[in-house]
């Protein structure tokens, strides 16, 4: 158990507020009853206020000064009658000492006032004026609040120890509660740490309880199934790339071995310097195009947003892919329209995309062949297309092509010096102008790629 876990926490929150509605309660508790019981000697001293004047009214006129005295004493312990004049006509013994109170004062329904009486004990008045025939009297009477005093007093002795025994109880109770309310949280906390990078297949179990933990161990999962594929990727995209670039190693390697093992002429050290170049044009390109997948996959490419003439684009695509079409005898015929077609994007990428398209088209189009390149308004999209009749792509593999490292014919595209990264990398530029591209092609009729990108 330590101080920071949330059962403690939540445990001691939950004691506050108890002890909180435990002082409200008992407070209101004894509040309510310590009214009760005034309300109680209120009516109490009412009703001696009224005997007393029913009595003065019944009698006055037949009884002398002293016989009313004597009939007085059956009225208790605590009377005093005062005439208008502020003389006391009767006084128990315990309030005799107090002074008379100011009957101008008291107002139509009297005054209630708690005062220490005759040896400290506490009272509690009535003072009240009434009329009797052309008469006005002061009548006093009180009531003990000992007993009062006294019950209220037990009650708090009762309640006082009670408080922190129920509290006590109840944290007990509020702890064993939260400690079983989050006992899955442990669990799931500890299958979770079981969860390496070497066993990432591994799954929490989801307790179905349809609650908050199970939400929590389904998106743990999910999280950990997202963690996998991209496990899964990073090790497949090493893989592959190790693989890519062993080839062109070997060859150069064996070439220049070959060369040096037999004493050869100038002319063939040429020539296998040649092919070394040749390869190395091709493993540089793989290595670029490696580290820009690396780049974008880790977040670190960023591409600029500014408004870019997607015509201009394609145009200056078409016109640097022109010189390898121009070599292959292949016609690159560019229709774009003369006004410029704005979108949001970088410039240089676009650029890119569309020599990767056009590059594709020249690659894969057989001497004699035609590629069209064009852009296109529709809607609200600006829609750049490269279309060839070369080979076409069989229908099973055109959702493989846009995966990295993936060719249709390796041995092909390798002679072509395709590296398998050209669409792969062509999708990403696409999505991060938050663009499709999509291809429609025919085996042996030729293919046509279609890049669609938010107008500006
Ligand atoms: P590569 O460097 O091999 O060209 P890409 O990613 O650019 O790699 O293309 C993947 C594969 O898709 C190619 O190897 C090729 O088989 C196929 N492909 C791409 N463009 C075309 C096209 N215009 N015509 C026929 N096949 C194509």
């Amino acid at each position: 158990m330590t101080w920071r876990s949330i059962g403690v926490r939540l445990t001691i929150r939950y004691a506050a507020a108890f002890a909180c509605a435990l002082v409200l309660l008992g407070g209101g508790m004894l509040l309510a009853v310590r009214q009760s019981l005034y309300h109680a000697i209120d009516d109490s001293l009412r009703e001696q206020v009224v005997g007393v004047r029913r009595f003065i009214e019944e009698h006055e006129t037949r009884l002398g000064r002293a016989d009313i005295k004597r009939e007085f004493r059956a009225h208790g312990d605590y009377l005093q009658v005062i005439d208008q004049q502020g003389r006391p006509i009767y006084s128990t013994d315990s309030l005799r000492e107090l002074a008379a109170p100011d009957a101008g004062a008291l107002g139509a329904t009297g005054r209630f006032e708690n005062v220490s009486g005759h040896g400290g004990v506490p009272l509690r008045f009535l003072s009240r004026n009434v009329e009797v025939g052309a008469h006005r009297y002061t009548i006093r009477v009180a009531a003990p609040l000992r007993d009062l005093q006294r019950g209220l007093g037990e009650a708090l002795g009762v309640l006082l120890p009670l408080f922190p025994v129920v509290l006590l109880l109840a944290s007990a109770g509020g702890y064993w509660m939260s400690r079983r309310a989050l006992a899955p949280v442990d669990q799931i906390t500890r299958a979770a740490q079981s969860i390496t990078a070497d066993r990432l297949s591994e799954r929490l179990s989801v307790p179905g309880t349809g609650d908050e933990l199970e939400r929590l161990s389904q998106t743990l999962n999910d999280m950990i199934a997202r963690l996998e594929r991209a496990f899964a990727r990073v090790s497949q995209f090493t893989s592959d790339a190790s693989h890519e670039l062993r080839t062109p190693l070997a060859v150069m390697r064996t070439t220049a071995e070959v060369a040096l093992r037999s004493p050869a002429g100038a002319e063939d050290y040429r020539e296998a310097l040649e092919q070394i170049t040749a390869e190395l044009e091709g493993t540089s390109q793989l290595v670029e195009n490696l580290l820009l997948i690396a780049k974008a996959d880790a977040g670190g490419k960023q591409l600029q947003e500014t408004p870019v003439d997607l015509v201009a684009a394609v145009g200056e695509a078409c016109a640097e892919a022109g010189v390898l079409a121009r070599v292959k005898g292949i016609d690159i015929d560019t229709r774009l329209p003369e006004e410029p077609i704005s979108v949001i994007g970088d410039a240089h990428a676009l650029r890119r995309l569309f020599l990767i398209l056009l590059d594709n088209a020249v690659k894969y189009t057989p001497a004699g062949g035609r590629c069209i390149a064009s852009v296109v308004r529709e809607d609200r999209f600006a829609v750049g297309i490269v279309r060839d009749t070369g080979i076409g792509i069989p229908a099973q593999e055109r959702a493989l092509i846009f995966d990295r490292f993936y060719r249709v014919d390796r041995a092909r595209s390798r002679q072509q010096g395709g590296t398998g990264l050209g669409l792969a990398i062509g999708r990403w530029i696409v999505e991060a102008h938050r663009g499709t591209i999509c291809v429609d092609t025919e085996v042996d009729r030729g293919s046509e790629f279609r890049v669609r990108l938010p107008l500006a």
